[in-house]
């Protein structure tokens, strides 16, 4: 997967996706990713990227001709995203949509965010991390990209590990647990010890219905809806 993002900060990239399975997939050529100094394409010797909001209002938007002339000379087409907090939520099931692209252009907001021209004129789609503001859309960006380059064929060791995760199947995951077996008097349930397949198997799928019904009843609910038909 061919990564580009247009940034006000490049240095932020590729971040703490360097680093573990991601940074493992990168050095072995799975994903790659540049970067555009949005600044680069700014008019004026200040290199000026934004102004006042039209109308009025706080704080600065980016403006349209030194972004739209950033994308114009860098993107090559392919899915192009914008980071924000109108964009439609980043769900499991997004990211695997994701995840079939080949390139993936992503756009970084600052300040209070883009002029709405240049998501019309790109047709830009908007995605977004989750109902809270963040300073940056690189933030959002890495988030996303660590998702996405997770489920890339070959990235986790145990393709297996993918498929029992929260929300893969819309229920939250089972509590897991490892050695020691007895950990200062607490134990692991017998029934992991049982080496019984299905009781095993069982068990866990009783535990994530419990979960997901105690913390994510909007969850549960679609889970309910989704073995009715
Ligand atoms: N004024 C905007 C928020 C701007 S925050 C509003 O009310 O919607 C500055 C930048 O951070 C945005 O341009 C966006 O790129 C990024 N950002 C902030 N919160 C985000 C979120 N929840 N998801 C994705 N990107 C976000």
């Amino acid at each position: 997967m061919q990564i580009k993002v247009f940034t006000l900060f490049p240095d932020i990239f590729p971040g703490f996706l360097q680093y573990s399975l991601t940074g493992r997939a990168m050095h072995e050529g799975k994903w790659s990713l540049d970067t555009v100094n949005i600044r680069d394409y700014a008019l004026d010797k200040y290199g000026s990227v934004d102004d006042t909001p039209c109308g009025g209002g706080a704080g600065m938007i980016m403006r349209a001709d030194v972004l739209g002339r950033a994308i114009k000379a860098e993107y090559k087409g392919g899915r192009i995203i914008y980071m924000s907090p109108r964009g439609k939520p980043l769900t499991q099931s997004k990211v695997r949509e994701l995840s079939k692209e080949d390139t993936l252009t992503i756009v970084c907001g600052r300040f209070e965010g883009i002029d709405e021209r240049v998501l019309e004129a790109f047709s830009i789609e908007e995605i977004s991390i989750g109902d809270y503001i963040l300073t940056g859309g690189e933030q959002a960006a890495l988030i996303l990209l660590d998702s996405v380059i997770r489920v890339l064929p070959g990235v986790l060791g145990n393709q297996a590990s993918l498929e029992n995760e929260s929300f893969e199947n819309l229920l939250l995951e089972h509590p897991q647990y490892t050695r020691p077996i007895d950990w200062e008097g607490h134990k692991v349930p017998d029934i992991l010890l049982s080496g019984h397949h299905q009781n095993i198997a069982d068990w866990q799928l009783e535990q994530s219905i419990e979960i997901t019904k105690a913390r994510r009843p909007d969850l549960y609910q679609k889970y309910l809806d989704s073995k009715k038909v």
